[in-house]
């Protein structure tokens, strides 16, 4: 007899575990390892879909009293058992259950029929189609004549990308005996095509002329030297925005699907735009796959399909890309490996770059992560000699870095400007406007109006205990308490500022509206593009402002963190950062990185091209080292002041902390529940906790919540800890109304 141990669809702890089923005589070949399943399940015997996580020929229990599996499904993906084993490492990691693993190790899980689209392409030139037109007229085949002037009013760019043949039929008119009468004539070409494959099926894959530079090749040469000696490390590419690391990527995918190995690549999904994919198809031509959110189930099928079937050679795509079945894996690229798109804010909530390393390593892959700012935790493994470190220290192609002035508002404060916009920064806009240079006004938006600050002299009012922030929380619209959201620490709105005693103090609040507005107002000549979450219905929406602005559609952009990535805009020769430590007081012990980064990155946009960037930064902490280390684009002072703080605090990547989120609808338990946690938590030594506090969102869709964040050196120490907590509550009846859920290094 047959056993098999099942993974059931559904995501309750107390379920989390293996139930064993007995295979029936007619399923024995089909019931593998990853494979899905329907089962009976429970009272009554509700029917239940599950995944085959393990076989045996030992019954666990008595067999009279062990159900059988009603079928294995035949629309059922069947995930890798590699891809299985991840999905354990997953749930261990970072908690969770293992059916919520499994999902996200197989984001495509389903078969489904993939949609054709018929497409009509010329297969003769312009000239000579049009000349086949004119031949046709004079003999009054008007059916004909209808069809080709379709295809010849193409615009002439997107002439060889064809009509579609559906929308053909009916705005000509025709009949197919007309269609197939101009194939017979060997005019056109009816073609059968996925939607979403190559949408340029008449690029041929080509050789660029880019000659790498010194650095770039040193980079490549290191990677495919170590390749091909099987030696598989994890490298962090860290060179400065423009300094041609797609280029390294592209060296290094090349060599390796020329040896018969496949490659992936990750990319944020908000920089995964139309220019950088269209890189990639430009230089391997149809063996490349895009995955991302707007694809439907059929186009993820068939992607998946064309994986495994190695039809493609490298998937592009956000996070569920690096879970592509590849046959042979032999590189795993995750670019801006800083991005915070990499964390996944629903359960399991993993790390991208972190399982792209796991997985990596279970299938003996490289891993090249990139990035101008590097995440503190990649510099710091980079530093302790875990990571390989590559450096690109120079533009590509000859650009320079911007200059970088860096503005005291408190300065213009005092000398009584009001206007959001330095004297400095107005004029330098100005001078854009009379030379036809085009403008981004960056609104580093995070944490909006999520802190209180000091407009006279620039203090942003503390934990005493922590080096975060206080959030205001409201009470009837008004700002009531200032809150630790790490320790738990409040104090009441002061009145005044606690270090200069002015009344000047207040939550910062502007938005990019305001900004389009004040630019309206104070720059009446300039056209304006305004790009936040509103104005971008979508990607395509993303794209189409992006697009209009680089073709000079506009003067200036104005925008939040949105604007900085993945697009090239070589009319761009001022990048004004309207208030540059909005980042910085959120609250959050990554605040200062995430500032660095995003003002660095902010900075590397302007002067690409041939023109030299100038950069205004405003702010009103000038001497902060996230801002004085982005405006020099100094990232390796900016790293080492910050290792600094995170070792005194213990935070990582020096140390490792676990949030601890206790959940009830009832508020009084979620509290109890923590405070007791916390209390067994503390008589462990080797461990610091600190809290139970309110979490930063203390209450969402009526479940409170309380966090506990416990710190400690070693990764897998917090691991037990959340095997420690989910035993007891397993078996405790105390808690039964209360959830708790885990996040890691978050
Ligand atoms: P990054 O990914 O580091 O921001 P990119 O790879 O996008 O940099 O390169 C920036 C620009 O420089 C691109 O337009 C690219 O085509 C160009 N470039 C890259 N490498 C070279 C090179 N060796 N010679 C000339 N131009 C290059
Ligand atoms: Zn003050
Ligand atoms: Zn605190």
């Amino acid at each position: 007899m047959l056993f098999a141990d099942v993974i059931v669809d559904i995501s309750v702890k107390s379920l989390d575990r293996p139930f064993q089923y007995i295979v029936p005589e007619e399923y024995q070949d089909v019931a593998v390892v990853g494979a899905q399943v329907l089962i009976p399940f429970g009272q009554g015997d509700r029917q239940r879909q599950g995944y085959i996580v393990g076989l045996s020929t030992e019954p666990n229990y008595d067999i009279q009293k062990t159900k059988q599996i009603i079928c294995v499904e035949k629309q059922g993906v069947v995930a890798e058992s590699h891809l299985l084993s991840l999905a354990y490492w997953i749930k261990e990691h970072y908690g969770g259950t293992m059916n919520d693993a499994i999902k996200a190790v197989m984001p495509v899980r389903r078969e489904v029929q993939e949609k054709l689209v018929r497409r009509v392409y010329p297969v003769v030139e312009r000239g000579e189609l049009l000349a086949q037109k004119e031949e046709m007229e004079r003999k009054h085949q008007v059916a004909r004549v209808r069809v080709l002037d379709a295809l010849l009013s193409v615009e002439v760019s997107h002439y060889r990308d064809g009509v579609d043949y559906d929308m053909l039929i009916r705005q000509c008119k025709v009949t197919k005996a007309v269609l197939r009468g101009l194939v017979e004539r060997g005019l056109i070409q009816i073609a059968a095509r996925q939607l979403y494959r190559n949408p340029y099926p008449n690029i041929e894959s080509q050789k660029t002329d880019i000659t790498l530079n010194e650095e770039q090749q040193s980079a490549v040469q290191r990677v495919l030297w170590d390749y091909q000696a099987g030696r598989r490390y994890v490298y962090l590419l860290h060179g400065v925005t423009g300094s041609g690391k797609t280029e390294v990527y592209m060296q290094c995918i090349q060599s390796v699907i020329r040896q018969g190995q496949q490659a992936i690549v990750l990319i944020p999904e908000i920089a995964l735009t139309y220019q950088t994919v269209n890189r990639f198809y430009e230089r391997f031509g149809d063996r490349v796959s895009v995955m991302h959110s707007r694809l439907s189930a059929g186009e993820r099928f068939d992607q998946y399909t064309r994986a495994k079937n190695g039809e493609i050679d490298i998937m592009i795509g956000p996070r569920s890309a690096l879970f592509t079945p590849f046959r042979q894996l032999g590189l795993i690229i995750v670019d801006e490996e800083h991005e915070t798109s990499y964390q996944s804010e629903m359960p399991p909530k993993y790390h991208a770059r972190e399982v792209a390393v796991q997985r990596a390593k279970m299938l003996g892959a490289s891993v090249i992560l990139g990035s101008a700012t590097p995440s503190m935790e990649a510099y710091y493994r980079a530093s302790t000699g875990e990571y390989q470190l590559l450096e690109l220290k120079k533009r590509a192609g000859g650009a320079v870095l911007p200059s970088v002035e860096i503005v005291d508002l408190r300065q213009e404060l005092e000398e009584k400007n009001h206007s959001i916009f330095s004297r400095s920064l107005a004029d330098k806009i100005r001078q854009r406007l009379k030379r036809r240079e085009q403008t981004i006004l960056f609104l580093n938006r995070r944490g909006y109006a999520g802190f209180v600050s000091c407009r006279k002299c620039g203090e942003v009012i503390g934990c005493s205990h922590c080096s975060v922030a206080l959030k205001p929380h409201l009470y009837r619209g008004q700002v009531d308490r200032l809150v630790c959201h790490y320790c738990g620490y409040q104090i009441r709105m002061p009145r005044a500022c606690p270090k200069c005693g002015s009344r000047y103090i207040g939550t910062f609040g502007l938005g990019t509206e305001q900004v389009e507005e004040m630019v309206r107002n104070q720059f009446p000549e300039a056209r304006v593009i305004r790009m936040d979450a509103d104005t971008t219905s979508g990607k395509e929406g993303h794209d189409k402002l992006l697009k209009s602005f680089g073709d000079g559609e506009a003067d200036i952009l104005v925008g939040t963190q949105m604007i900085v990535k993945g697009h090239d805009f070589p009319g761009v020769t001022l990048v004004g950062i309207l208030a540059a430590d909005l980042s910085l007081n959120v609250g959050d012990y990554r605040a200062a990185e995430r500032t660095y980064q995003l003002l660095a990155q902010a900075a590397g946009r302007a002067g690409r091209a041939d023109k030299p960037g100038e950069v205004v930064l405003q702010t009103y902490q000038p001497e902060h080292y996230s801002i004085v280390c982005a405006a020099k684009q100094d990232y390796l002072s900016f790293y080492e002041e910050e290792l600094l703080m995170r070792r005194m605090l213990q935070y990582p990547p020096v140390s490792n902390i676990l949030g601890v989120l206790v959940l009830s609808e009832q508020k009084q338990r979620s509290e109890a529940l923590a405070g007791y946690l916390a209390e067994q938590m503390r008589k462990a030594e080797d461990i610091t906790v600190l809290g139970p506090t309110e979490a930063s969102i203390g209450k969402l869709r009526d479940v409170y919540r309380m966090v506990i964040y416990v710190k400690a050196e070693e990764y897998d120490r917090l691991c037990q800890i959340k095997n420690e907590l989910e035993t007891y509550l397993d078996n405790s009846e105390r808690w039964k109304d209360c959830r708790v859920l885990f996040d890691f290094n978050n």
